[in-house]
Order: structure tokens, then sequence, then C-alpha cells
């Protein structure tokens, strides 16, 4: 598209966020401690503060010593996202939240109520550097990455929300994590990666959230796919193809002028294999762009026998898009076609719609004053 930015793999040089305790493993957390002068061992009730019981305010950290107190909290434990707005839609079953980053970034989470469980998608970065252009974050180009604790930092103000009750008919905690809000999680590997662990590791070290119930959205960074192939996690890998042919594909996902269809799959059966897990495809369905039924015919090539789920997202068109969203009978041929190939599918339910805050719209209309 003209006038959007071309695809930006390495972030702009930007101040660094403050350092969290949810940047570091337990070996980082008990040096920084004693670098303030203090025992290891304060590390440790500084984490079960903050991962057990969801604290950050000193004042509530009675088994530490009061002069220790602030000077843990100020060092360990600053201010990361302020909120700047909520929208609550669907019943109340679905939250937005626009966050403020210390630089004055913004970025923005969904919290989303199922009968079984409760989802929290978070963002790795501000902005996104892909440039894929029916997705509204594609369009504002990479401010900057998060910091492993700026994501952490989305799901444990959503755990307190549910601790303390405030989101009608959910359970007391998040269950799942969906890397698929602003930005390329594998373009920010390093903190993605201490996000899941700190997530994922049991507490006091982390919140304790299964690994497999994460799952890590990508648009196909095969070097950095293989890298989370080595590490040997549980956590679910979705791709997303959005186009099963190079040439359409190319437009849709630019970065597949780097890595095609074809690597972008191999990378994710090996994945699969390595793993066990399914590995989730994700295609977002465009009017006569990219739901045609030979396009269904040629993925189900691709997909047939693999260890794979189709997870089709009816297009929520941005603004100014030329885009839309398939016509419905469109979409149960795509999906009967898939089906007929012997290839899972789902069409995911389109949660909030009604307030644009699906993929980076939220954040931009908060930007723009809207
Ligand atoms: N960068 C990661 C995570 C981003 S968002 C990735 O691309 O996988 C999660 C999913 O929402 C991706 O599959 C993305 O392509 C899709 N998406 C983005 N904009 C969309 C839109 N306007 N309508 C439907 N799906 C969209």
């Amino acid at each position: 598209m003209s006038g959007s930015p071309p695809i930006q793999l390495r972030p702009p040089r930007r101040p660094k966020p403050p350092r969290h305790l949810a940047d570091l493993d337990v070996a980082g957390r008990r040096a920084a401690v004693a670098e303030l002068g203090e025992p290891g061992y304060r590390a440790d009730q500084v984490s079960r503060h903050y991962f057990g019981r969801l604290a950050d305010d000193p004042a509530t950290m009675t088994d530490l010593p009061a002069a220790s107190r602030d000077l843990l909290a100020g060092a360990l434990l600053p201010t990361l996202l302020t909120p700047v707005r909520h929208v609550d839609c669907d019943g109340g079953r679905t939250r937005k939240t626009v966050w403020r980053a210390f630089d004055g970034t913004l970025v923005e989470s969904v919290l989303m109520v199922y009968p079984d469980r409760v989802t929290m998608c978070v963002s790795s970065q501000a902005g996104c550097g892909m440039n894929c252009p029916f997705c509204a974050t594609g369009q504002m180009g990479l401010t900057r990455n998060l910091s492993a604790a700026e994501i952490v930092e989305q799901v444990v103000s959503a755990s307190r929300w549910l601790r303390a009750g405030e989101i009608p008919g959910a359970g007391p905690r998040v269950d799942n994590i969906v890397f698929m809000g602003m930005g390329e999680p594998l373009a920010n590997y390093r903190a993605v990666l201490g996000a899941v662990r700190r997530l994922t590791d049991a507490p006091p070290a982390g919140l304790g959230i299964s690994r497999r119930s994460v799952t890590v959205s990508t648009v196909g960074l095969v070097p950095a796919m293989r890298r989370l192939t080595d590490e040997g996690l549980p956590v679910t890998l979705a791709v997303s193809l959005h186009a099963p042919d190079d040439e359409l594909r190319d437009e849709l996902v630019p970065v597949n002028q780097r890595w095609p269809v074809a690597e972008v799959l191999d990378a994710a059966w090996d994945y699969a294999e390595r793993t066990g897990r399914r590995v989730s495809v994700e295609y977002a369905m465009i009017r006569d762009v990219n739901d045609q039924a030979f396009r269904a015919d040629l993925l189900g090539e691709l997909l047939r026998d693999r260890l794979v789920h189709v997870n089709l997202i009816p297009l929520n068109p941005t603004p100014g898009s030329r885009w839309t969203a398939s016509d419905p009978a469109v979409e149960r041929e795509f999906v009967h076609r898939l089906e007929a190939h012997g290839v899972t599918v789902t069409v995911r339910d389109t949660r909030g719609r009604e307030v644009d805050g699906a993929c980076g719209q939220l954040a931009t209309t908060t930007a723009s004053g809207g």
C-alpha cells in the first residue's frame, strides 16, 4: 500500500521501560535484591507478593521490615502501565483496555469471559512492524518492543479485576493467554519468552498459568519459529497464514516475501512434531480476496494429514479499508472444502466488534481522540 511503512523487523531506538521484578528470572531477582544490600530471600518474599497476591503496594507487605519495603518496591515494582480507558461490551463479558506506558506509548489488551474459561489477549509491541494491510496495528508502524514485565502486567492487572469480582460471570483467574494483541511476538523474542516464563512458572516464580493455555501467534518469522521449537515449551503456536499461495500472501502478509508459505509451514510442522502440539492456522476471511473455493482446496492440500487446526476469522474491517468480511455462504463453503480434506476448522467468534477494539483499533481511536 502506498504511504505505509515498510516491514520493520527491528524496533527504533527508544528509552527502555524501568526494570521490574517480572523482567527477571529467580536468579536475576536475587541478584537485584543483593545489589540493594538486602538478603537474597527478600526476592522470594517480593515475588510472593507480586505473583501470588498480585500486590505491588509496599504497605501491604507486612512480612518485610518497614525500611526494606519501600526500597524493594521502589526498585522492583515500578508502575509500568496505567489504564487510560476501559470499554466493557458483550454484556460485560469482554473488557478492552487501553494502557499508557511510562513514555506515553499506548497499548491495548482484551479480556474475554467464556462459560468455561477466561482468556486474556495481550500486546507484545507498541504498534507492529509487519505492515499487513488488513490489520489496524499494521498501519501504525512499530513504536517499540514491550518489556517482559509490561506484557506480564497486562495479565496481572486483569487477574486483580477477576480476584476482586469486577467481571461478572468470570472465574477467579485468567486461564488462557493469547499473544494476539498489538505486535508481532516473535519479533520481540526475548521479552515474549521472558513473559511466557513469568506467566507459566509456578508461584512464587510466576503466575502458574498452564503452558498449554498460552498461544503465541506469528506472521511466520521462520528463524524465530525454529528458535521457539528448540525451547521445547508446550505452548500453542498460531500461524497467521491468510493465503495458501505466495502470490496473494506476499500482499496480505508482506513478510512472506522473506519467508514464503512453504518455509513457514515447514517450520510449523517441525514445531508440531517437536512439541506434540497441534498448530493453529489463522485465516482472516476477506471477501473476494482470499475466500475463493480454489484457495480453500489449495489450503486443504497443504494442511491435509498434518497436526493442525484452522481458525477462520471473519475480517474485522479497519477504518478506510477497501476490504470486508466474506459472505456467510462463501465462508460455509470454505469450511466445507477444508473439512473435505480432513482438516478441522472453527470460525472464530467476533467479540467486541461494536467498540472497534479488535486488532489495534481501540488504541488507534484513543490516540486520535476518538
Ligand atoms: N502479529 C501476530 C499477532 C497479531 S493479531 C500475528 O500476525 O499472528 C492476531 C490475529 O488477528 C492475526 O492472525 C492477524 O492476522 C489477525 N488480524 C489482524 N487484523 C485483523 C482484522 N482486521 N480482521 C481479522 N483478523 C485480523
